[in-house]
């Protein structure tokens, strides 16, 4: 992946009946990972309901951020939450876990869920779930933010993961702002809302390049070595940054799966499919369920990282 590279979002249908249309930016057809963050989905503002019935996950943890409006989850658990704007569900599939995700209380939709690639070990692990409403909150030169995992401007979420990572919410009300990063990281900046000019600002140069314009969606990657990146923008903006040290064991995705090997992925759908212990049972849908989507006829295979 070159220097200063933008990853432009692609439109893609989530859920079943009722979709609602997400833009995904990571994974990559160039870059599958950026520290163990595999997947990046803005959705909204929109008003159509979030309405996506119990289904799988496996190997990864989900995080999922509103800007608007609230989500009911409830996974196999039987843990029943209302999410709200400014509060974070983190769900750790481990081996296996299944939820849901409904829009509640009407008004627009609009919000970020990424996937979070587990590594091994964790990966086998239990499912777990935390809901956190008091993440800290951090600032510092012409921005302020909220710390969601890993720890951001000296401020540390509480969540648990399981390799070193960072996600936060930064908000710039206009001008020039300058954050600092974790030069062992790999990052990504996505805007969320406008667009902003980005520039990496590192190693301790004087020269300021001129920097890059990234669209609204488009999420910028910048490699590790980097200790600061400036921002600048006219409107108030809102970025999601997330990083981490890249992660280099074999991934294999496929739908809500993540794995190792192709066999992996087709032992977690057969259990799926079987609606066998391992991914439980999510109360309130009537037993209604996404069913996974056939394999495709190749064999999948793994994307690995160098360093
Ligand atoms: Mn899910």
């Amino acid at each position: 992946m070159t220097q200063g590279a933008i990853l432009e979002p692609r439109r893609v249908p989530l859920g079943g009946l009722r979709a609602i249309d997400v833009w995904r930016t990571l994974p990559h057809r160039d870059l599958p990972t950026i520290g163990a963050w595999c997947f990046v989905d803005h959705f909204g503002p929109t008003d159509d309901g979030m309405q996506v019935l119990p289904h799988p996950h496996t190997g990864l943890q989900t995080v999922t951020w509103p800007i608007a409006g609230n989500v009911q989850h409830r996974d196999s658990l039987g843990n029943e939450v209302i999410l709200r704007p400014g509060e974070l569900n983190l769900m750790t599939a481990g081996q296996g876990i299944s939820h849901s995700e409904f829009s509640v209380g009407g008004g627009d939709m609009h919000g970020i869920q990424l996937w979070v690639a587990l590594p091994d070990g964790a990966r086998v692990g239990p499912g777990s779930f935390e809901h956190i409403d008091d993440l800290p909150r951090a600032s510092g030169d012409g921005w302020d933010g909220i710390v969601l995992v890993g720890e951001f401007a000296s401020q540390r979420s509480a969540a648990e993961v399981h390799s070193p990572l960072v996600g936060a919410e930064v908000r710039v009300q206009g001008g020039r702002a300058v954050l600092p990063l974790d030069p062992t990281f790999e990052h990504g900046l996505l805007a969320v809302t406008g667009a902003v000019r980005i520039i990496p600002h590192s190693r301790g140069s004087r020269e300021v390049p001129p920097g890059e314009l990234v669209a609204h969606r488009h999420l910028k990657y910048l490699p590790t070595g980097e200790t600061s990146v400036v921002v600048e923008t006219d409107d108030p903006v809102t970025l999601v940054v997330i990083g981490g040290e890249p992660f280099t064991e074999p991934l294999v995705m496929w739908w809500n799966f993540v794995g190792r090997t192709h066999d992996d992925i087709v032992a977690a759908r057969e259990d799926w499919e079987a609606q066998t212990e391992r991914f439980g049972h999510v109360d309130g849908h009537d037993g209604r369920v996404i069913p996974a989507p056939p394999m495709p006829a190749l064999r999948l295979k793994p994307r690995t990282r160098q360093r």
